[in-house]
């Protein structure tokens, strides 16, 4: 039997959740739950100087929120903890010392200036950087000697000066690199806190992670990961690198293409089940043509096999175009819920609060059809909640009509509102549609009159019924306040 699939997804809290990270979360969350294994979060935050205040709770908010739960981390615990690298410095020294007293690392004394003055002399003479090796030979003496002037040293990796690493990526197949382009990397820094590489392998093997899926940039990182798991003896797990993410320029995603925190999608009205179906399918598809995937299907169907190695266009239309049909697949109740909450956060404070339900539910009927985002709600059925008279009376007047036309339309529409029996989108459309052409005029003209008189704005729900919402006395004070501007 075929040891239990473990992945994780480990994230250095040194930021907002870029979307390129949950990205990779969802992968490895997906071929862990696919594969009924063990999905594990561990937090990698070894560089002190970069870590950021907060950085942790906005990645596993990000994580709860697209819906990826974890067996094994913060919050939840397990036998492989504590799952901060933080908390684990002792495992990682004492490898450290392991690897000094096997010949596979030494103590490194050369201070940042040396190593600065070094850098700067590489550059000059055009040579690839890299630490020159000053401190890998160093006699007992030598060492003696820097141990009294109570240098605290680094320890340093002693990497293979010939030959080569080669490991296979289930994505990428063969991958080689020669040794001589590796230096001498640092494991442990002096203030005893390990490097991303030397403390990711500890945890890997330590946590038993059988996969590792993580960005195409940590391909370069994987040779030294491998000569470590060598090292040490360990037997390196399965590697999975995904394509890079670019945005729609084709560079790499980054901050100058807008909204790369998962958090601003949260923010924006996305819905997170759109949010994850649009993210699997950046470097993965089911065939050439599937777009829309449950959560259920994605479980069902992922495989690596089916990652592929071009870099994938975070195309945020096509992301916009996913989370309009999800709004449209919602059922009415889900739909509303959701309302409520984008209207309690969108809508001006003037507002009357609490919402009333009844009133919402008649409402959100009306834009579930209309809108890509939740955001888009509050913007466009604000004036069923507060006043909308500060348009600009050019609003009013439609295409090929004048203030004279345009007053008198609302005038005679004012007029048979009043006596109309019925105020609902039936009756109305039975007003409505015959008296444009007793006004002489087209539908578009007389309802677009209407449409700002009633809603202040151009773009509104469907008329008929948002004028049986709004009731008639709203819309018989809204027309006159219309005429009373033109
Ligand atoms: N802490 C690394 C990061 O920030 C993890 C890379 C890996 O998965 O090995 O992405």
């Amino acid at each position: 039997m075929s040891p239990t699939v473990r992945t994780r997804f480990a994230p250095s809290p040194t930021g907002y959740p870029h979307v390129g990270n949950m990205r990779s979360a969802l992968f490895a969350w997906l071929f862990a739950r696919h594969s009924g294994g063990v999905f594990i979060i561990r937090i990698e935050d070894t560089d002190v100087a970069r870590k950021v205040e907060g950085a942790v709770e906005g990645i596993l908010d990000g994580l709860r929120w697209l819906g990826l739960d974890w067996d094994e981390g913060p919050e939840a615990g397990g036998d492989y903890g504590p799952y901060v690298q933080s908390q684990r410095l002792e495992l990682y020294q004492e490898a450290a010392r392991r690897l000094v007293s096997q010949g596979d690392a030494y103590y490194c004394y050369c201070s940042p200036e040396r190593l600065e003055e070094m850098r700067a002399d590489q550059t000059r003479r055009k040579q690839p950087p890299g630490y020159d090796r000053r401190c890998r030979e160093l006699s007992q003496e030598e060492r003696g000697k820097k141990e009294e002037e109570s240098i605290t040293p680094v320890v340093r990796f002693k990497t293979p000066l010939t030959g080569e690493t080669r490991f296979h990526d289930i994505i990428w197949g063969d991958v080689v690199f020669d040794n001589s382009t590796l230096d001498d990397l640092v494991l442990l820094k002096s203030d005893g806190y390990p490097t991303y590489n030397f403390a990711n392998i500890i945890d890997d093997h330590a946590m038993e992670i059988t996969h590792v899926l993580r960005a195409e940039e940590f391909i370069s990182s994987t040779p030294r990961h491998i000569l470590l798991y060598r090292a040490m003896g360990y037997e390196p797990p399965y590697f999975a690198h995904l394509p890079m993410l670019l945005g729609s320029d084709r560079s790499k995603l980054g901050k100058r293409h807008g909204a790369v925190s998962i958090t601003d999608y949260r923010e924006q009205g996305y819905l997170p089940e759109a949010m994850m179906n649009f993210l699997a399918l950046l470097g993965w598809s089911l065939d050439d043509r599937t777009e829309l995937m449950s959560r259920q299907d994605l479980i069902d169907n992922f495989s690596l096999e089916r990652v592929s190695k071009t870099a994938a266009v975070f195309d945020r239309q096509k992301l916009e175009w996913m989370n309009g049909v999800y709004i449209r697949n919602l059922s009415p109740e889900d739909f509303l819920g959701r309302v409520l909450q984008s209207l309690e956060e969108g809508l001006p404070s003037e507002a009357k609060r609490p919402l009333s339900i009844d009133y919402v539910r008649q409402i959100a009927p009306l834009v579930q059809e209309r809108v890509k985002t939740l955001f888009e709600v509050p913007l466009l059925t604000r004036f069923f909640f507060v006043d909308c008279q500060e348009y600009d009376v050019t609003l009013l007047i439609p295409k090929n009509m004048d203030t004279e036309s345009t007053r008198r339309a609302l005038e005679v529409s004012r007029q048979r509102l009043e006596a109309l029996a019925s105020f609902d989108a039936e009756s109305l459309e039975g007003l409505l549609r015959p008296l444009a052409v007793e006004l002489e005029l087209k539908t578009g003209q007389l309802f677009g009159a209407l449409r700002t008189a009633v809603t202040g704005q151009k773009a509104a729900p469907p008329l008929f019924e948002t004028m049986a919402v709004l009731g008639r006395e709203t819309c018989l004070v809204r027309i006159e306040q219309a005429l009373g501007k033109l």
